[in-house]
């Protein structure tokens, strides 16, 4: 399949979660077996060759870096939601749109020097990804890029991560 097509797949939900929001599920993509494919091609050509780790958010990214991960034999580490790991090497708290929220990073998997890809289904304002960077960073690592599927271009979620290198298959 090519990758409009897939991309097409990604379904809008009006008011979801919260009234006023365009919510973009990628369940229909994931189920797709070409589109899902072709997603996860397209997004592995966006990391470069010498990337060391792939950095995956909770939990749409999990499903993608795992994929890409495989495909262009890299491992991942999973910066999670609070609560989830048994031992943390790091915390970053960060504002939603509406509140707040905190990611984790695990400890003793990311090593100092490492070239880490962090990879997302959707970028918005770019608070989750910027976290995500912090966090790596803090572990010693360096971000070298940030792979998201979707990107909405009225939140600017660039704007949060000024000076790194985005790439996103679709920019709405
Ligand atoms: P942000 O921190 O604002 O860039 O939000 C990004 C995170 O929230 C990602 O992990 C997305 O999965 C999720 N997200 C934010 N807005 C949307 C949306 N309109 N549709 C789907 N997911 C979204």
């Amino acid at each position: 399949m090519d990758l409009e097509r897939a991309l097409g797949l990604i379904a809008e939900v009006p008011d979801f979660p919260e009234p006023g929001v365009l919510f973009r599920d990628l369940s229909p993509l994931f189920a797709d077996a070409a589109g899902f494919r072709a997603v996860v091609d397209a997004l592995g050509d966006t990391v470069d060759p010498g990337t060391d780790l792939l950095a995956a958010v909770e939990a749409r990214g999990f499903l993608l870096a795992a994929a890409v991960g495989y495909a262009r034999g890299l491992g991942v580490v999973l910066v999670r939601k609070p609560g989830k790991l048994p031992s943390v090497a790091g915390r970053v708290d960060y504002a939603l749109e509406y509140g707040t929220a905190a990611l984790e990073l695990p400890s003793g998997v990311v090593t100092s020097g490492q070239r880490a890809v962090v990879v997302d289904d959707v970028l918005a304002t770019g608070g989750t990804v910027a976290a995500a960077c912090e966090l790596l960073e803090k572990a010693g690592a360096t971000v070298s890029g940030v792979s998201v599927v979707m990107e909405l271009s009225a939140l600017d979620g660039r704007s949060a991560l000024t000076g790194r290198t985005v790439s996103s298959l679709l920019k709405v």
